[in-house]
């Protein structure tokens, strides 16, 4: 390959010699361009590889020109092109010129007058060919610098020593140090890492790389402190760098910044744990604190109770005052639960308004007794949300490790068992747990496996009492209450499943079958010529909150053939509680239909007057808690009540009657307060309809007497009945 060399040089007769030495080279194939001065050589230098010019592969070049003298002459040569490799020819005397451009960046220099043929061009190729591989070596190490600086990751280097001895960008800006600044410091004082939790100084992953000769990775959670002191969360690892002989001479490390990643996975891990509306701890976390309790009671030989609580009357809230007073109300709550516990406790929500407190140390009962008392306390002071002051209680339900339970299900489902029975006995109260509730729970759970089947077997059946005008004796209407005929049982009474019927939405199927059955026999009596009777049937809260209830009501008439006007529908106040959009909808639907409807129990509930007036009943029927004391001597404030409902029954335009008359003293307090009907044993106990057919054909003059109406014995069979004041 021909090689183009640049000599500059004054003397003719010197540059001769090297142009004759170089031409008849045996080692390579030389073109010289010879130029005189300085200027001249700057020139041909820079305009290399322009106008066609060939490339300049080595300078050689005599230091002492017309236009320039000594290092001066080096300096612009070298400055012209400082990749092009320069040999300098010193005259004599002057080699010290020669070796300052040596150090300077010169490859070499020979004197003028050793100036032999052969070193001459030994020399030149020896340095064109040095000069290629320090190109090469410049392009590899330019690219590594370019890849390092422009991989996201942050990279250190240190010697055998520990000493740093290079920095990538996004270490320099990790660290705060300057490459500069931080090559030869030890790597402690650059890299300073301590553990996130212990704050302690975190174990050098370097030194290990090279002590261990193997990649290490940084230990979790760690946090390089910077130079101004901030923090940041890091990981990755360290590896060593080797020789070629295979010898450790250093390590790099390659770390990122996960601060953000970090934040990120603790935010997820809370939200995973705690409840977003009141941040406290969740279920998952609760059981799992639980888990750690036992495990700690079990060694230490301690207690633990857990404390379920529910609020009491809660929804009604909700839906009357909506959501956001609902879910402050909540957060409010778990406020004060928080102030009742220790920090060591643990206060959750189960979720809807349920909410478990853990007492994970308690040395005896009494102690969760207490704690127990003080929330109930706490929670009756009132509240005061957006404007609305609010008072409210809670019933608590508490169960002890191990005397109640061994595990977390058992010990919350005993827990939750005793604050039913909390709501049971008032609310507003707390009870432990007593193991002669979990039998409850499974009568609970026979009881609702046994109704499953008992509508496809058939095993309901409706059984009717009357209901009697004390104006005129006659029967008004029959109440129809259902009973299960339950196999190997005989008949069993609504008070023992229809709670269970009404928690599992049972009580919906069920309701349909009594209003289609009723409607039904209605419709039979009608038809046999039996004088006409209204039925009543009894709806619960759940049924009337179907979406489709008012159809099934509607659909049951049509089915029957049985006019509106002769059905009466028996709600409790419980439906009050409810929605009163959903609730006023569904009432004035059927009110339009032509649908009777009663408040039955009433006087047991909270409804407001005012808001019982708002709602298109037409009946209000006594509780009969309140008519069992009359004519009784300690009967003044039940007395009280039943004549404020009569007359309040009058001025509204309303209609009452009292349940659950058994005496003839009941009956004429009744009758002289005006009362307009009743009915009780005393008239008839609830009978299968055969009973009612025979109470009606042939018991009329009977109760006739009894009320002391003589006319009421024609009212029967011959007269449809007395229509209800409204
Ligand atoms: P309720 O609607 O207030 O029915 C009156 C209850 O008092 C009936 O009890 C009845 O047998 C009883 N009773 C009637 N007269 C007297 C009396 O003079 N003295 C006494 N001590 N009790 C009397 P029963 O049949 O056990 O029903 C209890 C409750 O179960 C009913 O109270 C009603 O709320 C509910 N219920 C009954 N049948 C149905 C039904 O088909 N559907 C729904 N949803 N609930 C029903
Ligand atoms: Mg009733
Ligand atoms: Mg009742």
């Amino acid at each position: 390959m021909l090689q183009t060399i640049l000599l500059i040089q004054d003397d003719p007769r010197a540059a001769r010699t090297v142009i004759e030495a170089l031409r008849h080279s045996h080692d390579a194939n030389f073109d010289v361009e010879w130029v005189r001065r300085c200027s001249e050589g700057v020139e041909r230098l820079t305009m290399e590889g322009k106008a066609g010019s060939a490339a300049i592969d080595a300078v050689v070049a005599e230091m002492n020109l017309s236009d320039s003298h000594g290092i001066a002459t080096f300096d612009r040569l070298f400055h012209a092109a400082p990749q092009v490799p320069i040999l300098v020819i010193s005259a004599s005397g002057d080699e010290e010129v020669a070796r300052l451009a040596v150090k300077r960046g010169a490859q070499d220099y020979l004197p003028e007058r050793h100036l032999d043929g052969c070193l001459l061009t030994k020399t030149v190729v020896t340095m064109i060919e040095r000069a290629g591989i320090a190109e090469a070596l410049y392009h590899e190490k330019e690219l590594a610098q370019v890849t390092l600086n422009s991989i996201g990751d942050a990279v250190i280097s240190t010697d055998h020593s520990g000493n740093v001895t290079y920095l990538n960008v996004v270490a320099e800006r990790l660290t705060g140090w300057a490459v500069a600044e931080a090559s030869g410091k030890s790597l402690q004082q650059v890299f300073r890492i301590i553990d996130a939790i212990t704050r302690e100084t975190a174990e050098d992953p370097m030194v290990l790389a090279m002590q261990e000769n193997r990649t290490v990775a940084l230990t979790p959670n760690c946090v390089l402190v910077r130079r101004d002191g901030t923090e940041c969360a890091i990981e990755d690892s360290a590896a060593p760098i080797h020789d070629r002989r295979g010898q450790v001479v250093g390590a790099v490390m390659v770390f990122h910044d996960v601060s953000e990643a970090r934040a990120s996975s603790l935010r997820m891990s809370h939200l995973a744990q705690h409840d977003s509306l009141t941040d406290l701890p969740n279920r998952i976390m609760f059981n799992d604190r639980l888990n750690q309790a036992v495990a700690l009671a079990d060694r230490q030989q301690d207690r633990i109770a857990v404390l379920y609580m529910d609020l009491d009357r809660f929804k009604h809230t909700n839906d009357t005052l909506g959501h956001t007073i609902g879910d402050a109300l909540l957060r409010a709550v778990a406020d004060r639960l928080r102030d009742c516990v220790r920090t060591s406790d643990t206060v959750s929500r189960q979720g809807g308004d349920e909410f478990v407190v853990l007492l994970p140390h308690i040395s005896d009962i009494q102690h969760a007794d207490m704690i127990a008392r003080k929330v109930l306390v706490a929670m009756r002071a009132p509240y005061t949300i957006e404007g609305h002051k609010l008072h409210f209680t809670v019933s608590m339900g508490i169960a002890i490790y191990p005397d109640d339970g061994m595990d977390v299900d058992t010990l919350l489902k005993n827990a939750d068992l005793a604050m039913y029975q909390a709501k049971d006995s008032g609310r507003d109260n707390v009870q432990f747990y007593k193991s002669e509730l979990n039998v409850r729970a499974v009568e609970r759970q026979v009881i609702e496996s046994g109704l499953r089947s008992a509508l496809q077997r058939q095993e309901f059946v409706l059984h009717y009492q009357p209901r009697v005008s004390l104006q005129t004796g006659a029967i008004v209407g029959v109440e129809a209450l259902v009973r299960w005929q339950r196999p190997q049982r005989g008949l069993v009474l609504p008070v023992e499943f229809m709670q269970v019927a009404e928690e599992t939405g049972l009580i919906v199927p069920i309701g349909r079958w009594v209003l289609l059955e009723a409607c039904r026999q209605a419709r039979a009596w009608e038809e046999a010529g039996w004088p006409r009777v209204r039925i009543a049937v009894n709806i619960s809260a759940v049924e009337l909150r179907a979406f489709d209830f008012v159809a099934s009501v509607r659909s049951a008439l049509l089915k029957t053939g049985l006019k509106p006007e002769y059905l009466e529908l028996e709600l409790t106040e419980a439906f009050l509680m409810q929605d009163e959009k959903i609730t006023d909808a569904t009432l004035r639907a059927l009110r339009d239909m032509g649908v009777r409807m009663t408040l039955d129990d009433f006087g047991t509930g909270y409804s407001s007057l005012s808001y019982v007036r708002r709602l298109p009943i037409s009946c209000l029927k006594i509780d009969h808690s309140f008519v069992r004391s009359l004519g009784a001597a300690d009967d003044a404030d039940d007395a009280s009540i039943v004549i404020a409902v009569i007359n309040m029954g009058r001025s509204l335009h309303m209609g009452v009657v009292a349940e659950g008359v058994e005496t003839a003293a009941q009956l004429d307090f009744l009758k002289n307060q005006g009362c307009p009907e009743a009915q009780g044993y005393y008239f008839g106990r609830p009978v299968a309809h055969g009973g009612i057919e025979r109470l009606l054909d042939s018991n009329a003059s009977e109760d006739a007497r009894r009320i002391g109406t003589s006319q009421a014995a024609s009212c029967f069979r011959t007269s449809s009945s007395t229509p209800m004041p409204r």
